[in-house]
Formats: structure tokens, C-alpha cells, sequence
């Protein structure tokens, strides 16, 4: 099965993505994870991303479609994976449709998080603090002029995904709102529902 996690920054993608990864054996393909990775790997692409993640905007549709076509491709796809950050642009969804259409792949489901504007940029602090508490490393853009910058790139770039899925009919949504197990619990049952169809 492949799936999409479709949220603004702070929707619990990643929580989800996670859990969901561990109990189907599904792949999370995060490509801020990949990028960061490649930032700190001092790679081509890291060089080019750096700059423009640490501010909060986007990296080009060219680089993160290429990662995301290379990745795909890979043996342990094979069995499924959970898009979590991409497709953010109108240009990443066509990419990718055309792509999985040559690799004769399906997309299954796109999830939307919901969740309230409001609680977002606290969310975000909240996981902040709980990385330095933790000991680790804040990631450099979870501060408030990145973190702008990213809710802005959100509405503007990725919010219209929303209306672009629904028309495909693949969109569902879920109450990001919800505790984290409730919400993994809505998610396992359009897992259901989309494997029965
Ligand atoms: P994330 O971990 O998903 O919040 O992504 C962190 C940052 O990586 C974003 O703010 C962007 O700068 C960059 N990024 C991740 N995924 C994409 C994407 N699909 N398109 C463009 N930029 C991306």
C-alpha cells in the first residue's frame, strides 16, 4: 500500500508515519529527513537545500522529485511506503503521479491531518523544548521567522493539494486534533477500508 500523510508542519505526519511504519512494514519516506540527512552528509544537494530549509522555505521540485524517484525505486518500497512531506507543490503531485505511473505503481490513499491553525506554532515550540530537554539537537528551522516562513510556503504551495486529491478521489482526512493513538486508530481504519475496496 501507498499512502500520503498531507499536513501543515506540526500536523503529527512523522509521529504517524512512524507507528504506521512499525506495525505494516511500510516505508516512511520523509524528504526533510532525506534532505537534512543530506545537509549534514555535506552532499551536492545538502550544499544547494541548506540555506533555504534553515529559513523555512521550499527546495526546488526538481531536487526532491529526483530523491523521491531514486528512493522509490529501492528494494524496500517494494512492499509499500508512507509519503510524509512530500508532494508539497502542485508540480511534486503531477511528478509524482507520472512517476508511479512508469514504475506501475498505485497511489492509494491521501490522508489529510486536520488540525487547528491556532495550534500549530505550539506545537511546534513544544517539540523544541522537548528535544533540548531530551538533550538533542533543535533542528534549525523550528524558530519563529522559519517557522513562518513554513506555515506561509504551507498555505500558499501545499494547502491546494487538498482540493487536488479530492477531485483525484483519493483524499480522506482524520482529526489531527485527536490524541495520537485516536488519531493512528481513524488512520488504521481507511487503512482498512482502502484495502477492502
Ligand atoms: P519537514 O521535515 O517535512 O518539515 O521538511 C523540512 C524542510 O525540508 C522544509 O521546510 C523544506 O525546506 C524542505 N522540504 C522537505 N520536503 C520538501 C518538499 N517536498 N518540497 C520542498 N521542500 C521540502
Amino acid at each position: 500500500m501507498n499512502i500520503i500523510l498531507l499536513g501543515p508542519p506540526g500536523a503529527g505526519k512523522g509521529t504517524q508515519s512512524q507507528t504506521l511504519s512499525a506495525k505494516h512494514g511500510l516505508v516512511q519516506l520523509s524528504t526533510g529527513d532525506m534532505l537534512r540527512a543530506a545537509v549534514k552528509a555535506g552532499t551536492e544537494i545538502g550544499k544547494k537545500a541548506e540555506a533555504v530549509m534553515k529559513a523555512g522555505g521550499l527546495v526546488s521540485d526538481e531536487i526532491v522529485i529526483g530523491i523521491i524517484s531514486d528512493r522509490i525505486d529501492e528494494p524496500d518500497c517494494k512492499n509499500g511506503f508512507i509519503l510524509d512531506g512530500f508532494p508539497r507543490t502542485l508540480a511534486q503531485a503531477d511528478a509524482l503521479g507520472s512517476l508511479l505511473e512508469s514504475k506501475g505503481k498505485t497511489l492509494d490513499a491521501v490522508i489529510e491531518l486536520k488540525v487547528d491553525d491556532g495550534i500549530l506554532v505550539s506545537r511546534i515550540e513544544n517539540r523544541a523544548r522537548e528535544t533540548l530537554a531530551a538533550g538533542g539537537t533543535v533542528r534549525a528551522d523550528d524558530n519563529a521567522e522559519a517557522l513562518k516562513t513554513r506555515l506561509m510556503a504551507y498555505y500558499r504551495e501545499t494547502a491546494p493539494l487538498i482540493g487536488y486529491y479530492f477531485a483525484y478521489r483519493k483524499l480522506r482526512s482524520v482529526d489531527g486534533m485527536a490524541a495520537i493513538t485516536e488519531v493512528g486508530a481513524q488512520i488504521e481504519k481507511i487503512l482498512s477500508e482502502v484495502r477492502q475496496a
